[in-house]
């Protein structure tokens, strides 16, 4: 089988790749590396079977050129982090919006087998205060508050996808991924955990930003990876978009003292108001949480990996990468990452 991944040299698309190839898969990363890092993959490049090509999405005569021997493709190539949408929003909703238009329509021009968009849970926007299903209603901000350009750009992505399904019998499932974590994700376009786990290794101040009281789910990426790959394996979830993550919530002040605790780092944490942290109005979400069911009922998936064992990793990995003998480009797997 031959597989495009986009985004494949990012956090998710590189461990993506990884479960790809040990299954035997011919791998197409296609990224340009604007947040990916070719260390992430690396590792897989002296295989015969993972070929590399950097290049844009928005390339559309590379893309249609690429796109035509695939079997699948999983798009995951996009402008990600509330810091960089608020700080870049156009070239993030350009990016965003017509990357996955392109992705869509070379892929049906190509006949392509299954294509795995991967949306996200800010697709719900302010929505209830209780797990979100797949087809809750999403409430967005207004269009001023730059934030939730992010979550409409993917909402367009998923409108496309239902489109091309509909009027073009394209097979294609929708991803929307809650929070996800794990090695190689970095914390310089605002992802919390990375970001946290640097302060408390570096003995600065932990920085929370607004009360601290927000709650998120934090799932593995092997996990959400697993999960992916359920989904695009069954022909039942085509046309269909799919919650995927944890429902165990945990308040980011709680996550600042764990992360304190299993680095031993007697850092102190610090609140931040968001308005000093981005330097324009900012909204947050006070609660997001999946609801599983449809997944679970559909393929079966169950996250396995827990909060501790993750928040671990990552700071293994971190350790790793920061540690001034440690090898840039090839890390070796820590015990606990070779155990699940
Ligand atoms: P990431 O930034 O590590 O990965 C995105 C990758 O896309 C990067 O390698 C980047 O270089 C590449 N890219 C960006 N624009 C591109 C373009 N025009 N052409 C080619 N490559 C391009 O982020 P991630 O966390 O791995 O996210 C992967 C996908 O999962 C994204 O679509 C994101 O919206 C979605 N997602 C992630 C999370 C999360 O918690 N990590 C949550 C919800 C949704």
């Amino acid at each position: 089988m031959k597989v495009m991944v986009t985004g494949g040299a990012g956090f998710i698309g590189s461990h993506l790749a990884d479960a790809l190839v040990s299954r035997g898969v011919d791998v197409t990363i296609l990224d340009d590396l604007s947040t990916g890092r070719l260390e992430n993959i690396s590792h897989l490049l002296d295989r015969g079977t993972v070929r590399f090509v950097e290049g844009s999405v928005l390339d559309e005569a590379l893309v249609r050129d690429l796109v035509r021997s695939m079997d699948r493709v999983f798009h995951l190539a996009a402008a990600v982090g509330v810091r960089r949408v608020v700080e870049r929003p156009l070239e993030s909703l350009l990016n965003n919006v017509s990357g996955a238009e392109i992705i869509l329509r070379t892929s049906h021009e190509a006949d392509v087998e299954k294509v795995v968009l991967f949306s996200s849970s800010e697709v719900y926007g302010k929505a209830a205060d209780r797990p979100l299903k797949e087809n809750d209603d999403s409430i967005l901000g207004t269009s001023s508050i730059s934030r939730w350009g992010y979550a409409a750009s993917k909402a367009v992505d998923e409108f496309l996808a239902f489109a091309y399904h509909q009027e073009k019998g394209l097979p294609v499932v929708v991803v929307r991924c809650f929070n996800t974590c794990g090695p190689r994700q970095v914390g310089r376009y605002g992802m919390v955990i990375p970001r946290l786990v640097q302060q408390a290794l570096r003995g600065e101040p932990l920085t929370v930003f607004g009360d601290g009281a927000q709650t998120r789910c934090f799932s593995y990426v092997g996990d959400v990876v697993r999960g992916v790959m359920m989904l695009a394996d069954s022909r039942r979830t085509e046309g269909e978009v799919f919650n995927i993550g944890t429902d165990t919530e945990v308040t980011i002040l709680e996550l600042a003292e764990r992360i304190c605790a299993i680095t031993k780092s007697d850092s102190l944490i610090e609140k931040i108001p968001y308005d000093k942290v981005y330097g324009q109005p900012f909204e947050d979400v006070r609660r997001r949480v999946p609801d599983l069911s449809k997944i679970q009922d559909y393929v079966g998936y169950e996250p396995e990996v827990d909060l501790d064992t993750l928040l671990t990793l990552a700071v293994e990995h971190i350790q790793r990468e920061e540690a001034p003998s440690a090898p840039a480009d090839r890390p070796e797997p820590t015990p606990l990452e070779e155990a699940i």
